[in-house]
């Protein structure tokens, strides 16, 4: 029997960074929100997990009225965020059963990510545990101290995205450990009590969207993909 599967997208911040009204999760790319096309992708795939999304209190009533305006039928559960990403993902674990399964973590604004990237971060994890997707920087890269900067070998970098994909019981049992401010994703928390991280190759178009180049990015590549 194949392990059952959990997607937990996480789309609790208020998103106001990009300096609009409307929470950057819910703006519309290309005529839906943002966070229906990230739903869109882990809804398409063939062994569809189970979708948990994760908003603020205050934007549920709003998420739900876009729901209706976009006849919008995708079946998904909803919790409330938290203060900061790591209690918002905890709240999204609750709703996520003990037992044999996997749970992939995503952020709400990244609805770039390639199907098949996703699938080989949960293939990975149902091996050795945990998979996170990573891509090289294009960019050199210096490093800040004190006052100064200095070279640091680009090849020794990696950039970070999601989803990061995690066996249920490892992932519930490191989110039991205190908050710590050092966690900006998944990875770092499992880490922070020992566990080696694994990584896969990501997609370079999975941009985390938080501004309004990035909105134009992610335009034009949805744009080239329905041609
Ligand atoms: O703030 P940052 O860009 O790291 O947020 C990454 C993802 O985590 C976003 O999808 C955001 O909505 C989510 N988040 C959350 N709860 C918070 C803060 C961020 O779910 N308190």
């Amino acid at each position: 029997m194949q392990t059952k599967r959990y997607a937990i997208i996480v789309a609790g911040g208020s998103g106001v960074r990009m300096g609009l009204d409307i929470p950057k999760q819910f703006i519309e790319l290309n005529g839906k929100p943002i966070l229906m096309w990230t739903i869109d992708v882990f809804n398409g795939l063939v062994n569809r997990p189970e979708i948990i999304v994760v908003l603020p209190e205050a934007q549920v009533e709003q998420w739900l009225e876009l729901c209706k305006k976009h006849s919008y039928k995708i079946n998904h559960k909803v919790t409330i965020g938290g203060k900061e990403r790591f209690f918002s993902v905890k709240n999204g674990l609750n709703l996520v059963d003990d037992g044999n399964s996997i749970v992939a973590i995503h952020d709400g604004v990244r609805p770039l990510v390639n199907p098949s990237v996703i699938e080989e971060c949960y293939i990975t994890a149902e091996k050795l545990g945990n998979a996170i997707p990573v891509i090289q920087p294009v960019e050199s890269i210096r490093i800040v101290e004190n006052d100064n900067s200095s070279t640091f070998p680009r090849n020794n970098v990696l950039l970070v995205q999601t989803p990061q994909v995690f066996k249920t019981s490892l992932i519930k049992r490191c989110y039991e450990q205190p908050f710590n401010a050092s966690f900006t994703d998944d990875a770092s928390v499992i880490e922070a009590m020992g566990e080696k991280v694994f990584t896969v190759n990501g997609n370079r178009e999975n941009i985390k969207i938080t501004n309004q180049t990035d909105l134009l990015i992610a335009s034009a590549i949805i744009n080239k993909s329905s041609i």
